[in-house]
């Protein structure tokens, strides 16, 4: 195998590392920040994206990162249950029930399985050529805590570049674009292309030491606003919340803004809340590529995760399919198929996938009380009146295998009652 470099350690970025190291790359990861360390927030790693974690021998170590969930489900703001499932339904189902834990978990896992220096921390990729694989990068720090560099073997001698940084360049067989939603290398590759797009919704995480609810993992509806609440191990709760709003808003206390929208809705919120560190909650804008890439390669380079389809979080997906694309990445790159091939894999799952999730973020914007009465009624009597086509909706995404993986028979269908 030849050389590969990453631009990003993000999820997708470290996934894709990793994968290509284990078929025989000589990989080199370019991270522009100066740590690994990712924003302080929970993650759900669903069905689809453990089966990927497997085929790198990741899989079984985040399993057992896992907390109790127990029930699961969608509610109201009042707190009655639109839609109850458990635990064990889902893994019936899909082979393996969500996993929730800490992104940091995540990255650590990753970053542990790959060799010694292959990630340049303080390393900002200013330019690629999609013809040739020429990467031309930055560093304006300390790259690595330790161990040698494969990539300064092939890099040109450092240059001093403008008193503070470092600019030189390599050649690859393969570049893979990591780098995220705002992917600079996207908007060079593809400049007709509009870019991410504002999702109506401003998003807000939290992790609450000892908040945990064992046993349960809810995501709660009112109008126009979203409130989730997901036990992590080591009785950590991990929060989040959605409200359609006009983007640009923030600055100030956040928990206090959360408390003045969701203050009054069911228990445990308010209470959570009230226990949260102002200075632990995050606020994002969402946005997401609602108008689809005509490809996910151009040359030698290649898009992954949210640089290629950047999602809304509604369906938790976002970094699980960056995941597939890492290891369907490999697997492409493993047959000697070009990058085309990859395109050919991925495009028309993923853009299926931002859609569906755009339409989602769709219904929990809806603000008008009877739209949302009509909502929860819809939902309610889907469920009811038939499961086992509510609980197929997402057997497409979370039954999907990796390529090297032989697929599995459909499972079983829910009797109806
Ligand atoms: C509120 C919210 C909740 C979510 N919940 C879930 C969930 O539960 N489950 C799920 O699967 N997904 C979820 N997602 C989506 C998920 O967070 C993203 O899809 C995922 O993190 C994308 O990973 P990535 O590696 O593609 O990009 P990123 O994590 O954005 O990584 C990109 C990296 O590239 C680096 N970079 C950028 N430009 C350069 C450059 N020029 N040179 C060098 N480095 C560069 C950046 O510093 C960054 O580290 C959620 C998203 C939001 C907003």
């Amino acid at each position: 195998m030849g050389r590969a470099v990453v631009i990003g350690a993000g999820i997708g970025g470290l996934t894709a590392a990793v994968a290509l190291q284990r078929r025989g790359w000589d990989v080199t990861v370019f991270e522009r920040a100066a740590s690994l360390e990712p924003v302080g927030s929970g993650l759900a790693v669903a069905a689809n994206a453990l089966k990927a974690l497997d085929t790198i021998g990741v899989g079984d170590e985040i399993r057992e990162l896992s907390a109790i969930q127990g029930e699961a489900g969608i509610r109201r703001a009042d707190g009655r249950w639109l839609v109850k499932t458990t635990e064990e339904a889902a893994s019936a189902r899909h082979g393996d029930s969500v996993v929730l834990l800490r992104r940091a978990d995540l990255v650590d896992a990753l970053s542990a399985r790959l060799e010694p220096g292959t990630v340049r921390l303080n390393t900002t990729v200013k330019e690629v050529d999609p013809e040739t694989g020429g990467v031309i990068f930055e560093t304006r720090g300390p790259e690595t805590a330790s161990g040698p560099h494969p990539a300064a073997d092939h890099a040109t001698a450092p240059e001093p570049h403008d008193g503070t940084g470092r600019e030189s360049q390599l050649e690859a067989e393969l570049v893979v674009a990591a780098d995220g939603i705002h992917s600079p290398v996207r908007a060079a590759l593809f400049p007709g292309h509009p870019g991410p797009r504002y999702a109506g919704v401003t998003s807000w995480r939290l992790l609450i030491p000892g908040g945990g609810v064992p046993g349960q993992a809810f995501e709660s509806w009112g109008e126009g606003k979203v409130f989730g609440v997901m036990p992590l191990a080591g009785g950590l709760a991990y929060c989040y919340a959605t409200d359609a709003v006009p983007a640009g808003g923030g600055g100030g206390d956040q928990r206090a803004e959360l408390l003045r929208l969701f203050g009054d809705w069911h228990a445990p919120i308010p209470a959570l809340l009230a226990s949260a560190s102002p200075e632990n909650v995050l606020r994002n804008d969402v946005h997401h590529l609602a108008t689809p890439l005509p490809a996910m390669h151009r040359g030698k380079v290649v898009l992954l995760g949210d640089a290629a389809h950047a999602m809304t979080p509604n369906m938790g997906q976002g970094a699980c399919q960056a995941i597939e694309d890492a290891v369907v990445l490999a697997h492409v790159a493993g047959t000697g198929a070009g990058p085309a091939a990859y395109t050919a894999a991925r495009l028309e799952r993923t853009t299926g996938i931002v859609a569906r999730s755009a339409s989602i973020c769709r219904v929990t914007r809806l603000r008008n009380p009877l739209a949302v009465r009509l909502r929860d009624a819809v939902v309610t009597l889907t469920w009811r009146l038939a499961p086992a086509r509510a609980a197929g909706a997402m057997d497409d995404v979370l039954g999907w295998t990796p390529p090297s993986t032989p697929a599995k028979p459909p499972a079983p269908q829910t009797p109806t009652s």
